[in-house]
């Protein structure tokens, strides 16, 4: 982690008071004074802020069901940022894993560990993501094969990965990706000639949404463990 973070990570700083502080000389990694702000520095370093030890605050992990008209962003847009629904300390440090539109509703995952995230967004991870989808025509089995093989998007030039499509009845889909291109669920749905009028994320990976509308908690650290 870079110093500047690794700071922020362990004190009450803004990032800019974090930097002024390694830029005058305040911080020490292991025992020499460091003043670059981008050094690169591991937990094992020891790492003093004017003589005194700094340890980074743990990673955090939560889970929220996102209501509809909500936007998977740090601030308000056109509609309210996802973190007016979270009362926590320095909701600034988080981030969201695999953003939604904003008229999708479902399970979000919201961290600081970027690692973390990473592993779930990367497409060549094979993450699971399971959409319920409702859709304005009429679906059957004989759409199964398509997704199964990849479906070409506008403006796409690759296929996209094998999906998962399971029929719950001829309006409502289960779809299962492990991808996330910008409107990956509507785009495939288009490219077969159909609307989403309706999106809801309901798992990614093993983890299941069990919290209602608005509602966040914790993950387990099982539950961080198979997702990392
Ligand atoms: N695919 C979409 O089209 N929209 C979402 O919000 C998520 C996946």
């Amino acid at each position: 982690m870079r110093l500047d973070k690794f700071v922020c990570k362990s004190t009450a700083f803004t990032k800019t008071q974090a930097i002024t502080s390694i830029t005058q000389g305040d911080v020490t990694v292991n025992g020499e004074v460091i003043t670059d702000i981008a050094t690169q520095v591991h937990e094992n370093n020891e790492v003093a802020l004017s003589g005194e030890r700094l340890y980074p605050r743990p990673f955090r992990y939560l889970l929220m069901h996102k209501p509809a008209q909500t936007i998977c962003s740090n601030i308000d847009e056109v509609y309210p940022s996802l973190f007016n629904y979270i009362d926590i300390e320095r909701p600034q440090e988080l981030h969201i894993v695999g953003r939604l539109d904003a008229d999708t509703t479902g399970l979000v995952l919201i961290t600081d560990d970027g690692r973390w995230s990473f592993n779930i967004i990367s497409p060549n991870k094979l993450c699971p993501k399971v959409y319920r989808v409702q859709l304005r025509q009429s679906i059957d089995e004989s759409a199964m094969p398509l997704f199964a093989q990849g479906i070409k998007l506008q403006g796409e030039t690759q296929l996209t990965a094998p999906a998962t499509l399971i029929i719950v009845n001829d309006k409502q889909v289960l779809l299962t990706i492990t991808e996330g291109k910008f409107h990956q669920v509507k785009r495939m749905f288009a490219s077969i000639g159909n609307k989403v009028v309706g999106l809801h994320r309901e798992a990614i990976g093993s983890v299941t949404l069990d919290v209602n509308e608005g509602q966040w908690r914790y993950l387990t650290v099982d539950e961080i463990q198979a997702l990392g």
